[in-house]
Formats: structure tokens, sequence, C-alpha cells
């Protein structure tokens, strides 16, 4: 952290001690620079990063789990996968969209993550995920995908 006073120098300082407040969700440091001995504090705070999607007609809305939950949750009705495993895919995808690192991100790139991970588990939740997000109109649109899939 950089000295406020010594401006056009940017001094480093050093922190003189920490602590918890507001219930340990924030750190408080006092600070004091090494060159002209100025004394400051500085809070640390927990940021949750807001990640946003893009859709294709350019509108961005706030990522969130709860649709990533309910479009798995659809693709997943009356098959086979019990609901510990459903829960560790919705994470799996988010940690996987989350850990991109970007603070934009494509609602295309998410559906893939979801397409990827249904796959993995269960390949008629993967298709009916993948028809509805690709959006087939015609049975011939719906075959050709099925033939993608063969020959993975
Ligand atoms: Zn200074």
């Amino acid at each position: 952290m950089k000295c406020p006073f010594c401006i056009d120098k940017n001094k480093e300082t050093s922190v003189l001690d920490s602590r918890p407040s507001e219930n340990g969700s924030v750190i408080r440091r006092r600070r004091i620079c090494i060159e002209c001995k100025g004394r400051f504090t500085t809070h640390e705070r927990i940021q949750f990063r807001e990640l946003v999607v893009v859709k294709k007609d350019g509108d961005k809305v706030n990522f969130d789990r709860d649709k990533i939950a309910k479009s798995v949750e659809l693709a997943l009705r009356k098959r086979p996968v019990d609901t510990d495993t459903k829960e560790k895919l919705i994470s799996r995808i988010v940690n996987d969209i989350e850990g991109m690192g970007e603070n934009e991100i494509s609602s295309n790139v998410v559906g893939e993550a979801v397409m990827k991970a249904l796959y993995t588990i269960d390949k008629v939740a993967y298709v009916r995920f993948a028809s509805v997000y690709r959006d087939f109109r015609e049975t011939k649109d719906f075959e050709q995908f099925l033939d993608t899939i063969d020959k993975k």
C-alpha cells in the first residue's frame, strides 16, 4: 500500500497493527509511511465478484446459480440421478464458470459449460438440455446433433 501523503514519491508503508472488526468480516490495518511517518488506516473487506452474463441480444444479467440449478433440474427430470450428484454437478458448473476469472461471460459459454457437465453424468439429460439450448426446430437438426454425439 502506497502512502497517500507522499503522493508523487509513492513511498511504501508498513503495517503497525491489524485487527478484525464487524464480526471479522473486515480487517482494519493501521499503517505508517517509512518516509514521512504519516499514519493512516485501511479496511480490508471480502469482495464477492459480480459476474455478468451477456446474452445473445447484448442484454446483461447477473450470473445466477439458481438459473443454472433450474436448467439442470429440468434436464434431469425423472432421470436416475440423486440430489447429491445433482448438487455437486451444479457446484462444478458454477466453479468452472467463476474459475474462468472473467467479469463478463457470454451466455454461450454458460450453456456450453452446462452441456459439458450434463454429458458426463447423463446422456439423456444432455440431449434434452442441448435441444432446448440449441433451439432445434426440425427433427433433422436433432438427428444431426445425435450423430455428432455418437462420434464423440
Ligand atoms: Zn509518506
